[in-house]
């Protein structure tokens, strides 16, 4: 009798085993964007929509945040505070991985690249009344230099020095997101702003269908300078008709929007994450159209840190 008991409360024990494994298990999935008016923020609600539809038992949502070292910051932080997946410029992902400029005390070398998207332009957007017609002019006047914990806010800094101003010389240096400078600027209590994202910008759009608009070029030997010091600033050509009243080209400067996640993150959940979105790029090229520049051809260029692993397997499996 008592052998007899034994054997079936094992097999209750056996039973329970099987039935959790094969209980949904459900995957939560925070993934960092940035303000409203970029193009993180629709490309990220986009992926989060396709994260839930292609993959099993997924709860993917996407989250406003400061932007670029805000969510490096994220990806580095632990439990639900943090992120798994996060939208980030490539030069800030070096710094984060490589523990230097702003992370000197918050080097991550857990945080892996997915992909990287497409080119983030430095824009130096002006109201034409205000004259401003190159970076030194921007001495003296009230400028918008990014969300507090953005990319842009570095790009400004960097930009401003290799011009020999720092953001002492403005009469005013405002951290805010994309949305609401240029919301100043239209109500005319700013006179420019600094914003690194994919072109056309939704805010940048608004404005200038509501006020003449300049952007500044980027060009002389001061950007070779800031070239030699830091890297990851491309050319780039911002072409005529991106904005009303942009009627010609202008030169200026870009770095690379890429896709990074926690390295602790499961192989097989990275390898199921990069193909969702490889398989549905029209639905991702859909949300903005600097969505349509990922392709596996180019998702590796500029990328600035180790590949996750489950990427990695992706990439090697379509190559
Ligand atoms: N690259 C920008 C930053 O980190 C954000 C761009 C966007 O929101 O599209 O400051």
């Amino acid at each position: 009798m008592k052998r007899v008991l034994i054997v079936i409360f094992v097999l209750i024990a056996a039973l329970a085993v099987v039935a959790t494994g094969c209980a949904p298990q459900q995957q939560f999935l925070s993934i960092a964007t940035g303000g409203t008016g970029g193009v993180y923020f629709p490309l990220g609600g986009a992926l989060a929509t396709i994260l839930n539809q292609n993959i099993r038992n997924m709860e993917a949502s996407a989250r406003v945040t400061g932007a670029s070292v805000a969510n490096a910051n994220l990806l580095a932080t632990a439990g639900a505070d943090g992120v798994e997946l996060a939208f980030l410029q490539n030069d800030i992902a070096y710094y984060s991985f490589n523990g230097i400029e702003m992370f000197r005390d918050r080097k991550n070398d857990q945080i892996r690249g997915i992909a990287t998207l497409y080119p983030e332009v430095i824009q130096i957007v002006a109201t034409e009344a205000s004259g401003i017609r190159s970076v030194r002019d921007l001495a003296g006047k009230r400028v918008a230099v990014g969300a507090a914990g953005s990319g842009t806010e570095a790009n400004a800094r960097q930009i401003l020095e290799a011009f020999g101003l720092q953001f002492d010389a403005l009469a005013r240096a405002e951290r805010l997101p994309f949305g609401d400078a240029t919301a100043q600027i239209r109500d005319g209590h700013l006179d420019a702003a600094f914003v690194t994202a994919g072109a056309p910008t939704a805010a940048v759009t608004e404005l200038a269908n509501s006020i003449a608009i300049t952007l500044v070029s980027l060009t002389g030997p001061e950007v070779d300078a800031l070239r030699t010091a830091h890297p990851f600033y491309i050319r780039h050509t911002v072409p005529a008709g991106t904005y009303r009243g942009v009627t010609a080209p202008v030169e200026t400067v870009a770095v690379r929007a890429m896709i990074a996640v926690k390295g602790t993150l499961p192989e097989r959940l990275v390898y199921d994450i990069t193909r969702a979105l490889f398989n549905n790029l029209d639905d991702f090229g859909a949300a903005h159209v600097r969505g349509k520049d990922l392709s596996l051809t180019t998702a590796q260029e500029g990328m600035p840190i180790p590949l996750h692993p489950g990427a990695e397997r992706f990439f090697r499996a379509r190559r």
